[in-house]
């Protein structure tokens, strides 16, 4: 794999991603996925022309191209779902403003699977694309993916009281969609940075709590009862309490994640082996387990679907609900939350007080032995859990040593109940790695 990353492809635009790739990606998507196919992107001034490359690309491959504008990736999985055909999304998500991207939806609104991008590899590098002949050229319609998206998250929700929420957009794709959201769930909605703006004038298309000072400010300053702020393309939310504090993504997934088991009675959740021990302390207390995946949302998504999981997510913001969507969704998250909080009367910060607090410590070294170190980890750690790199679990805290496939780097992860416990890990994990890579 080189071409297709954990989300699709990436690069810098008319550098790394060129039209031309566009148009290629285009063909590749309408070989595999002949008859109607939608395409949607976010605010990024690359996205109309990779847009329409794409567009053009399935139109040459002979089938119907439906241009859905700019619009949340979530918003354009939903449409895949609704209508059963595959979908394209040009963003480059919570990457900087130079990035682009461009990712393949299935018919059930799922990303692809892995499997898939690299069946789509294949058709791109051996250009066996389809090419239809002149009068059989693909048509193009235009369509709307918002107004069904919002829909479906009102009806979903119901809110006893009203709240003031204050919303930050980032400039990207989700200033269509979640102020709407919040103002049909009666919400006085006060937002910043909700006009699309592609330069990114305002801050970084990820969501962080450094570059959160506004909202968190905002939220203070309104007295409002919650903040949430989006990536570049709305997949991902992340909250600030009532009090003005960032509140950690993976303490949110374990709120979400122990809420939704509760109102099951049970059922498995599904997250990658990167996140909290936070979540697993969560849904078991819920009477609920924990499923493990590798890192990436497609493969959490696939996990979900094979196991009839209740909830999941990763530790990042990126929150599926399955009874909605088979793919992280923001503008849920935000409905989501706010309708925990409604049925529980408490506070956010109340909700989260409730989740067991862990210190993680994440860092990386150079490593490019990737096959010998997964080897040797099987080897050393026979116990350990190696759906992705190797994950030691300990009574109070836990380890991962996970080698990328897609740079020269291995990254290690330690959590601990107090951080002196995650710095011994992490050194262990270390000291680990390097005998590996040094043996
Ligand atoms: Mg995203």
């Amino acid at each position: 794999m080189s071409l297709f990353g954990t989300n699709g492809v990436r690069g810098i635009a008319n550098e790394e991603l060129t039209a031309e790739m566009a148009l290629d990606l285009g063909r590749v998507i309408a070989t595999l996925k002949p008859g109607k196919i939608a395409v949607a992107c976010d605010t990024r001034l690359s996205s109309q022309m990779f847009k329409c490359a794409v567009l053009s690309g399935i139109m040459s491959a002979g089938s119907t191209a439906i241009d859905l504008g700019v619009a949340p990736t979530p918003a354009l999985q939903f449409y895949s779902k609704n209508n059963k055909i595959a979908g394209v999304i040009v963003t480059a998500s919570h990457n900087p403003r130079e990035y682009n991207g461009i990712k393949f939806v299935q018919e059930n609104g799922a990303e692809f699977f892995r499997e898939m991008d690299e069946e789509s590899e294949r058709v791109y590098m051996s250009k066996t694309f389809r090419r239809a002949k002149w009068s059989e050229v693909g048509s193009l319609l235009r369509d709307d993916c918002i107004e069904p998206y919002i829909s479906a998250i009102v009806d979903s929700v119901t809110l006893e009281r009203k709240y003031r929420v204050v919303v930050d957009c980032g400039n990207g794709a989700g200033c269509f969609t979640t102020p709407e959201i919040l103002k049909r769930l009666d919400c006085e909605v006060y937002g910043i940075n909700c006009n699309p703006d592609g330069r990114f004038p305002a801050r970084e298309p990820e969501p962080v709590d450094r570059s959160l000072t506004l909202l968190k400010k905002a939220v203070v300053d309104f007295n409002a009862d919650l903040g949430v702020a989006h990536d570049g393309d709305a997949d991902r939310a992340v909250f600030v309490n009532e009090k003005g504090e960032f509140v950690s993504e993976d303490a949110m997934l374990a709120l979400m994640a122990k809420h939704y088991v509760e109102k099951n009675g049970g059922g498995v959740v599904v997250t990658p082996v990167s996140s909290s021990r936070c979540v697993e302390d969560a849904v078991k207390s819920a009477g609920g387990k924990v499923v493990y995946t590798a890192v990436g949302s497609p493969v959490v998504a696939k996990v979900m679907i094979e196991k009839k999981a209740v909830f999941g997510g990763e530790g990042n913001g990126g929150l599926i609900f399955p009874e909605h969507l088979l793919a992280r969704d923001g503008g849920m998250s935000v409905a989501k939350v706010l309708q925990l909080i409604d049925e529980s009367g408490k506070k956010l910060s109340e909700l989260i007080s409730e989740i067991p607090r862990y210190y993680m410590i994440k860092g990386k070294i150079e490593c490019k032995e990737r096959e010998k170190v997964l080897k040797e980890l099987r080897r050393n750690f026979p116990e350990a859990n190696h759906v992705d790199g190797a994950r030691i679990d300990f009574e109070d805290g836990w380890l991962l040593i996970r080698p990328s496939g897609t740079e020269p780097i291995a990254r290690i992860y330690a959590e601990g109940k107090t951080r002196e416990r995650a710095e011994e890990l992490y050194s262990e994990g270390l000291k680990a790695l390097k005998q590996i890579l040094g043996g």
